[in-house]
């Protein structure tokens, strides 16, 4: 694995259209000396995309949807730009060469296969698609492992334990606290949540971003991803991950050692921060944005997550615990639930309803392979919108 500092480094961003795809092209448009563009890729957003290509002048841009494939390349006639559409198109670009790190900020399952791809490529990942360890954590840390790939975490609790431990023995770890702001709902009772809307669930008090993680932050969904991705990544059991709410979001996560110390990695909540330490690790690249005043924090406080409320909590622990293919049925039927939810097919609490009746009912696979992954993957989305549309489910 090679950490050469000073180096300007290419990237492919696998969702560059997306909410953290867009903030890592400002983190390469302010650092254009540190960082070049390799790859982009989009499912649906092809006038951004096009937008993007003109402006970064990557090697190749995927479409996912081929639908917009005449159109972009239409745009891109005059540019030495190639274009590639279609899902398949996406995981090939993957392990082109040219790249030495894969941004990968696909959302939800999409994000899995590219994932794979890119550690038996022995690429970099810099990971925001918690997903895919979610899912597949085995498979992938073991493939990564065979294949020299490295895995640095985007996401802001992952980034903050990871830089905790910087030069320290993983064997020192007794274990971490991730924060959790706690979302909109923090502090509501349950007749508040079964009325809860769209509106009010996508309001999310200290982060921007996308729709999925937003609704995942109202749930508590997104805390329980992050436990089953911190269990793959740094190799802690589950009663050694511990959540804790604090809803200010300046501590991104703290890691306690053998001895009783205690190391916090503190900022602004902004996703150009973790972004920026991912791609230009081991390395500090020096940046404008906002510090961290103390004064304008005089109280942090911390409190416990309320687990018979957020139900999704205990179920993503339980489905730790069960392992094999529990956690990719857990996440299969979370992106079913939630995309149910969005369309006002599901109430707010029917969810972590419709998860567990997944969890209960789909077949467990102790030892899964790729095709087992995907299999239950399919097969919990159906089964998921049965038990919506038949409701079947009971809160
Ligand atoms: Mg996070």
């Amino acid at each position: 694995m090679a950490l050469e500092t000073g180096l300007k480094k290419q990237l492919t961003i696998l969702g560059s259209t997306g909410s953290i795809g867009i903030q890592a092209l400002e983190v390469v448009r302010n650092h254009p000396e540190r960082f070049g563009v390799e790859v982009l890729t989009a499912q649906n957003s092809w006038d951004l995309l096009l937008k993007q290509a003109i402006e970064f002048q990557p090697n190749a841009v995927v479409i996912g949807n081929p639908d917009y494939y005449s159109r972009l390349c239409d745009g891109l006639e005059k540019y030495p730009v190639k274009v590639f559409a279609g899902e398949d198109a996406i995981s090939q670009v993957v392990d082109m060469e040219g790249a030495d790190i894969i941004l990968n900020a696909l959302v939800g399952y999409a994000g899995m296969i590219p994932t794979y791809t890119a550690v038996s490529a022995g690429k970099r990942v810099a990971l925001a698609n918690k997903e895919s360890l979610v899912i597949a954590g085995e498979l992938i840390m073991t493939e990564a492992a065979k294949n020299g790939a490295f895995i640095i975490p985007v996401d802001s609790e992952h980034s903050a334990i990871f830089q905790c431990l910087v030069g320290e023995d993983p064997r020192s770890v007794e274990k971490i606290y991730l924060t959790a702001s706690g979302g909109p709902f923090r502090g509501k009772n349950r007749n508040e949540l079964e009325i809860a809307t769209i509106d009010d669930a996508l309001n999310h008090p200290n982060w921007k971003m996308g729709d999925k993680i937003t609704i995942d932050s109202a749930t508590m969904m997104n805390k329980g991803l992050e436990v089953i991705e911190a269990h793959w990544l740094f190799g802690l059991t589950p009663e050694q991950i511990e959540i804790i709410v604090h809803p200010q979001s300046v501590i991104h996560s703290i890691v306690q050692f053998t001895d009783g110390s205690m190391k916090a990695q503190m900022g602004v909540p902004d996703m150009r921060l973790p972004i920026l330490f991912a791609l230009g690790f081991p390395e500090r690249i020096p940046t404008d944005i906002n510090r961290l005043s103390f004064l304008e924090y005089p109280l942090l406080t911390f409190e416990q997550p309320d687990r018979e409320l957020f139900r999704n909590l205990p179920l993503a622990y339980q489905a730790l615990e069960v392992g094999g293919n529990a956690p990719c049925i857990l996440n299969a039927a979370n992106e079913i639930a939630v995309q149910a939810f969005l369309e006002r097919r599901l109430p707010f609490l029917g969810i972590p309803a419709v998860i567990e009746k997944c969890l209960e009912m789909m077949p467990h696979i102790q030892k899964p392979g790729l095709e087992d992954y995907i299999t239950t993957h399919h097969q919990t989305t159906e089964k998921a919108n049965q038990i919506i549309s038949e409701q079947l489910w009971k809160y």
